[in-house]
This record gives structure tokens, sequence and C-alpha cells, in this order.
């Protein structure tokens, strides 16, 4: 717990200087028109500027532009609820978070989102894999089953395995994940998105599905994994590393958010997604990982208003 007495988590002033001192390393940048080191610190409040450019001259705080930009809720606490997502493994549930922040649900589960949202990466740095490297895709289903419902709340279209959601994911061994939720598995919706994702010469294991045959072919070359006749390694060939990160995501999903809607499940995927490609960051101290991991979400990932941009 040594990791929750940091002062940028128990002050708000001493986090909007850490905000700053991680945002603004090679100068203060204004939010509105992005110019750098051309502002004028405002005596009337800590943290307020003007911007000095001519057509702009507007007043702004390190959090414009940002997932904490025009929020009632003080910064010291948004970045404990950043750093409380980033370090559990299983997730945080909202009702936990809004005990430990002392803040309202709603305002726990809003801030969730926000955090979430920022996870996901806006637009994926290019293709995953390359030559002698091996990729793992997979899918899982994801929600519960309607028999399992409360009978007025089953979708009557949806008895059986169905009413799940399709989760895709694509794993590099010893490296990271992109996963998607898709809205079924077949060729037609992952196909497009191997060919997008993927370098032409990785190697890629997958199951035996169908939904594998054309798109494998694009590959240098493609193992497949018999599941249905009791085969699960052969040689290099499996996707237990797939299969590993999909029970880390069930057992999050399941234990501590119980129920997912359609509608969020590409942001629980994108907490998921990062915490497993930030897991390089164990290891280090306590005080060290919570400041690398909320450099990852503040500083190289997106600000909240680049997110909407992306996916209005
Ligand atoms: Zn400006």
């Amino acid at each position: 717990m040594s990791a929750l007495s940091h002062p940028i988590f128990q002050d708000a002033d001493k986090a909007r200087r850490w905000l700053e001192s991680h945002l603004w390393a090679n100068g203060v940048v204004c939010g509105y028109c992005g110019c750098v080191d051309n502002a004028t610190a405002m005596a009337s409040r800590p943290g307020l500027y003007q911007c000095n450019a001519k057509e702009c001259r507007k007043q702004f705080t390190v959090t414009v532009g940002t997932l904490f930009e025009r929020s009632h809720i003080p910064l010291n606490k948004w970045l404990l609820a950043a750093f409380l997502i980033c370090s559990s493994k299983k997730g945080i549930s909202a009702h936990q978070m809004h005990r430990l922040l002392g803040i309202t649900y709603k305002s726990a589960w809003f801030m969730m989102h926000r955090v979430r949202e920022a996870m996901r990466e806006g637009k994926f740095p290019g293709p995953m894999g390359g030559e002698g490297k091996i990729i793992e895709a997979d899918e899982t289903w994801i929600g519960g089953k309607e028999k399992n419902k409360h009978v007025g709340k089953r979708n009557k279209r949806n008895i059986g395995g169905m009413g799940k959601e399709a989760a895709f994911a694509l794993v590099e061994r010893g490296g990271k994940v992109r996963s998607f939720h898709v809205p079924e598995v077949t060729g037609k919706t992952l196909g497009p998105i191997l060919s997008a994702q993927l370098h032409q010469k990785s190697s890629l294991m997958t199951d035996e599905g169908g939904q594998y045959y054309h798109a494998g072919k694009k590959f240098a070359r493609h193992e497949t994994i018999n599941h249905s006749a009791d085969e699960y390694v052969r040689g290099d060939a499996h996707t237990n590393t797939t299969e590993g990160y999909f029970s880390i995501l069930k057992r999050g999903i399941i234990g501590t958010y119980h129920h997912v809607s359609q509608q969020h499940l590409k942001r629980y995927l994108a907490e998921f997604d990062f915490r497993y490609n930030e897991r390089a960051a164990l290891g280090v101290d306590d005080k060290e990982r919570s400041e690398r991991l909320l450099k990852g979400i503040v500083g190289k990932r997106l600000t909240y208003r680049s997110t909407n941009e992306r996916h209005a």
C-alpha cells in the first residue's frame, strides 16, 4: 500500500505540479494552440497560464486537452484512480473505487470509463510481428448465458451459447497483445484484422477454425492446432499465450466487473490490453512503477480530446 501514500495521490497541488513536470518537460504547452514556452504564469491562481500567441491569448492549465479536463474531482484523486486501474491485475470495481477515493459511485464509474478510454490505442504504431516472430490469434466469448439471467431480462433470440460477445486477440510471443470486440467469428470479420495488424513475415498460430484458412495464407507460415482432436501443442505450434491472456481477462470480467455491456466491452479490452502491455514495468519499485504507469496513460497515450475525435 506504500504507493498509495505517494504525495501526488494525497495533494491536488502536488498532483498538478507532477503532471506539469511530465507533460511540459520541454516547456509550457498551450492546450489550445499548442505553442511551446510562450505563456505567462498568472498570479491569480497557481497552475493558470495565459498564452502569449497573438491569435490565441487563451488561459489554460495543464489539464486542458487531457482526460482530466473540466472535472470537479481533484487531480490527486484522478491520478490515484488511474494508478489503481493500472496496477490491479484483475481490474477494480467502481464500488471499490468509490469507497477508496471517497467519491460517489457515479463519479467513480465515470472516471473509470474515462481512464479506460485513455488506455485505448487510438492508432496502432504499425503491424505486429515480423520475420522470425510468432503471433498467436484466438477468439473467446465474453458475457453471461441467457439462461442464467432473470426471465424478464432474457433476450429470447439469445438462448443457449448466444448473448455473448466475441473478443479476438493477437498476442506476439514475448511481446504485446491487441484485442478487438468483433460482431461475429468468421473469416470476413477476422481476416481484415489479421491483414491490417500483422506483418506478413510473421508466423501465425491458430486453432483449426475455418475462419483462419484464407487469412492464414498471407503469412510466412501458418500452423493450426487441432483442438477438437485433443491436440494442444505441436512443436512451437500452440495458442497457450493467447489462452493465458484470455484467462486473465475472463477472471477479471467475471470476478470484478460481473457484467460488461456490449457497448463498453471495447473499453474493458483496452484496460486489460494496457495492463498486459505494460507488464514490463513490473519488477521496479512501487513509486517508479506508479510514475511509469501514469506517464503511460497521461503522456505518450492519447489525451481525452483526441480520443473523442478519433472515435466519434
Ligand atoms: Zn495558445
